[in-house]
């Protein structure tokens, strides 16, 4: 289903990352889904993306077993901790909606 996010919508974070928000009945946003070009993904798991999930308390109350990050501002988007793909090792903030690497 989230392959069918049009990539206008995307936003370029830099560094190959882009990074789009989802909503549920509740918060909005949720958090946001990640995509970068993931050597150990296939074409198809790549796209699809990674999810980060806020930290509300609705997310607290429903995806206990769930990292959360930290929203520390939404526009432009800035979030705690940092992010790590377990595929491929890339690792990073999103601060002012830009992908930060850690070397
Ligand atoms: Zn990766």
């Amino acid at each position: 289903m989230l392959r069918l996010i049009p990539d206008h919508l995307w936003t370029d974070a830099g560094h190959g990352l882009q990074w789009v928000f989802f909503h549920n009945e509740v918060d909005s946003p949720a958090g946001i889904v990640e995509r970068h070009n993931c050597p150990a993904l296939s074409a198809e798991e790549a796209v699809r993306g990674g999810m980060v999930l806020f930290d509300t308390p609705y997310a607290r109350g429903h995806y206990q077993q769930s990292t959360l990050w930290e929203v520390l501002s939404v526009e432009p988007l800035s979030i705690n901790e940092s992010i790590m793909c377990l595929g491929c090792g890339l690792h990073g903030f999103i601060t002012n909606n830009m992908w930060e690497p850690i070397e």
